[in-house]
């Protein structure tokens, strides 16, 4: 469908797309219990597509860096699943969809003590920990700029140092899951990659670029290279598709249906069929944490482009 539509036709729909976005911002509010990000600017909104053919089309704040956030989770899991393997990282985390906050401890008790999946944090956490690498930070931020195709991605020290010093929530989370035997490792230690892993500063371009490579099975379509295995890929997306809008995920599957993940910084990335990537920006979140101008803006890009998952 997509292929048949001019450039200009398709550059009108992100325009209308945007238009749709900024009609929504006015339901959210910009997430405040890491004060740094309290100072996000509500009215930024843009979005970027990119298609392993190497067009690119944009509108609005694309180009905007923000915090990756929980966007960060898919990341981690890669470099998890590439050190430590699957029977590894699933023995301590599940792959179940959870109708729980992304923060929530509820479920930790009640279920084997293990996370029901690795995009909420309680997940993350333990994804953090088994990323037992010397220069565990490091290898995530060469991960991220490789696969975001952009070598100046870069700490925001600000931010990890105001969710270092508020992040009692997560503390709370690693505390008890150390306490299971569930994570190994010292939590502090733990808790420092994952701040500093959700404290990089991307653009929705850096997050169109990645989700194309993610579209096209990993591979980078102009240098040939399989950047991250299949079998790797086929996992994230499709735990992205099951959990990465939290306790949303169903309803966001059934109105936007592509695998995506957000975060509190008011990214989302979204991975259409055909080799297509999608990034949006926009830091005015709904209850559930998710940006609401990125979720309308994806709204009618799966709609006019006709790229939902199941339509
Ligand atoms: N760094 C944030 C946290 O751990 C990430 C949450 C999110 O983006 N939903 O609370």
């Amino acid at each position: 469908m997509m292929t048949r539509m001019e450039r200009e036709e398709i550059q009108k729909i992100v325009e209308q797309a945007i238009q749709d976005g900024k009609n929504t911002l006015y339901e959210g509010k910009v997430a405040s219990y890491i004060p740094e990000l309290a100072k996000a600017n509500s009215s930024n909104l843009g979005v970027c597509i990119e298609t392993k053919e190497g067009e690119i089309y944009a509108s609005g704040d694309y180009s905007i860096p923000f915090t990756v956030q929980s966007i960060s989770k898919t990341f981690s899991l890669i470099l998890a699943l590439q050190t430590a393997g699957y029977e590894k990282v699933f023995s301590k985390i599940g792959m179940e969809p959870t109708g729980d906050r992304f923060d929530s401890i509820l479920q930790l008790e009640l279920k084997d003590w293990k996370p029901f999946n690795p995009m909420i944090n309680a997940g993350a956490i333990v994804t953090a920990s088994c990323i037992d690498l010397p220069k565990g930070f490091e290898e995530f931020l060469r991960l991220v700029r490789r696969l975001c195709g952009n070598d100046q991605i870069w700490l925001n020290e600000n931010v990890y140092r105001s969710e270092k010093k508020t992040g009692t929530r997560n503390r709370s989370i690693a505390y008890l899951l150390k306490s299971d035997g569930v994570l190994e490792g010292e939590p502090e230690e733990v808790l420092d990659l994952y701040f500093r892993m959700c404290s990089i500063m991307v653009t929705a371009k850096d997050l169109a670029h990645y989700a194309m490579i993610l579209s096209n099975r990993g591979e980078d379509p102009v240098t040939g290279e399989q950047l991250v295995d299949r079998d790797i890929v086929r996992i994230v997306k499709t735990l992205m598709l099951l959990c990465g809008m939290y306790d949303q995920s169903g309803e966001y599957a059934v109105k936007v249906g592509l695998p995506s993940k957000s975060g509190v910084g008011g990214g989302i990335v979204a991975v259409a069929p055909g080799g297509m990537g999608i990034g949006t920006f926009g830091p005015m979140l709904n209850q559930k944490g998710n940006s609401v101008g990125g979720e309308q803006i994806l709204r009618t890009l799966s709609e006019k482009l006709n790229l939902h998952l199941f339509a």
